[in-house]
């Protein structure tokens, strides 16, 4: 009997998972739904198409051709209902789907604010590709925008609206940007390098309302600063995953679908991957939300494999992002933040990991120059975390030593000396572990 394969979300979960199925099962039928009337489009060029460095045709990284490679087809359709003792799917147009195996990777919406004013016209997220078209073309006719919240996503929309010359104003509820994941000094070298954009920091001031005139935002008010006239109100507080479908349907949900180690959801045949799911996290011995696109991938392609093949339990690796924020490319890796909520977040944003914002066992250590700044969280044994903002040489060996948690006893007294400085510390390190040998 030729099985039937239901994958509900067209983002990079679905398709490694389709990728995943297909690997096991030649005859395996594979439909991938998706919402939007877009085919396959990379999620963070979003940032890159909306400050105008690259154009939309340049979002679409998997052309149509890739599905049928695959073996998948590909519907636009919106699920609405799942019944996971009929092994049914509902889709809004009506039509239901059976399955032999489900995968929700639906992925997470922005969080919107309960503030006067919300639903605006002029009142923008970025999620998904239309939301970058309009915030496109709303800001041809903009002179002034206000942007709210924290991560990586405010500062995306904050620069992407600074790039096409719209006036940009960015509030901080307290003293310094994202404050439970970089330190003082990384919070201080973002926001120095907005302020060359052309970028208006307000610390310490909260939108209190959003003002409007026949539908449309005409400003916001401020504490304690008052009103501000503006015509946009850019909004990034963080993301939910989109449990609407899950909870419906009875499953196992805490911020996100809870999974097993296999990535099964709590009903049979049902899994989750991607930004929707909680996974176990070794790093932090918790169940954590991810909003990452290399993460969303290596879920998918565990889900899939578990769907179809012999179930193997799935390793979530050390969560990290190479991305730009306030014009520096920076890698963020691993435990290097601390709990205490940031006030202008609502949890995670894109881009962004929950396992960050841990404080580790550790000490830290830190090198600087005038444009560069690295820092690493070293434990025990090995090195935890770490923050690479600038010359970017750091950030591979990083990568390969905290997530294949190589023992750096023998070097730890020179690391946290930092007289050598930290970089050939942990080059020789990183030479030493690829060699295949000891750290000495
Ligand atoms: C502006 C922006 C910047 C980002 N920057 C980074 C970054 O720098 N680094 C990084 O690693 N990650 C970044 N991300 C996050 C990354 O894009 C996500 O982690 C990744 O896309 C998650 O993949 P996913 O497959 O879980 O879900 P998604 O890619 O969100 O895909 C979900 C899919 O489900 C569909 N869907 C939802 N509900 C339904 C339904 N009921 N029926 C049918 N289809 C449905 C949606 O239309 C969509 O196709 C960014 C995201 C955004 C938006």
């Amino acid at each position: 009997m030729t099985r039937q394969f239901v994958l509900v979300g067209n983002g990079p979960a679905s398709l490694a998972a389709a990728e995943a199925i297909r690997l096991c099962d030649a005859q395996a039928e594979i439909t991938i739904l998706g919402d939007e009337p877009h085919a396959f489009y990379s999620r963070p060029g979003l940032a890159y198409y909306l400050a105008g460095h690259i154009p939309q045709s340049q979002l679409y990284s998997r052309p149509d051709e890739e599905y049928r490679r695959i073996g998948a087809r590909r519907q636009t359709a919106k699920a609405v209902g799942l019944q996971p003792l009929e092994h049914r799917l509902l889709l809004q147009d009506g039509r239901s789907l059976s399955y032999d195996t489900v995968l929700l990777a639906v992925g997470a919406r922005a969080v919107r604010p309960k503030v006067t004013g919300i639903d605006l016209q002029g009142v923008v997220t970025l999620d998904t590709l239309e939301d970058a078209r309009r915030i496109v073309a709303l800001a041809r006719r903009a002179r002034r925008a206000v942007v709210v919240g924290g991560g990586i996503t405010a500062l995306e929309l904050a620069e992407g609206l600074a790039a096409r010359g719209v006036e940009t104003h960015y509030l901080l509820r307290r003293d310094r940007y994202w404050a439970n994941v970089l330190d003082r000094d990384e919070s201080e070298l973002v926001e120095a390098h907005l302020e060359e954009e052309g970028i208006r920091l307000h610390y310490n001031t909260q939108l209190t309302e959003i003002l409007g005139r026949r539908g449309r935002v005409v400003g916001v008010d401020l504490a304690p600063e008052g009103k501000i006239a503006c015509d946009i109100v850019a909004v990034a507080i963080g993301i939910e995953p989109r449990l609407e479908l899950a909870k419906a349907a009875g499953l196992q949900v805490r911020r996100g679908i809870v999974v097993d180690p296999h990535l099964a959801a709590s009903a049979d045949g049902v899994f989750a991957a991607g930004d929707v799911a909680e996974v176990f996290d070794p790093d932090t011995g918790e169940y954590v939300l991810d909003s990452l696109w290399w993460l969303a991938i290596e879920q998918g392609k565990a889900a899939g494999s578990n769907m179809a093949g012999p179930r193997r339990a799935y390793r979530k690796g050390t969560p990290f992002n190479v991305t730009r924020i306030g014009g520096l490319t920076t890698t963020v890796l691993g435990c290097v933040g601390q709990p205490t909520p940031d006030e202008d977040l609502v949890g995670i944003a894109r881009g962004d990991s929950e396992s960050w914002r841990r404080q580790p066992d550790a000490a830290s250590v830190e090198a600087d120059d005038d444009s560069s700044r690295l820092r690493v969280l070293v434990g025990r044994q090995h090195i935890l975390g770490g923050v690479v903002m600038g010359n970017q040489r750091a950030s591979r060996p990083l990568q390969d030593l905290i997530s294949n948690r190589v023992d750096v006893t023998a070097v730890r007294d020179r690391l946290l000396s930092n007289r050598e400085g930290l970089f050939p510390v942990i080059e020789e390190t990183w030479a030493a572990w690829k060699r295949g040998g000891r750290v000495l």
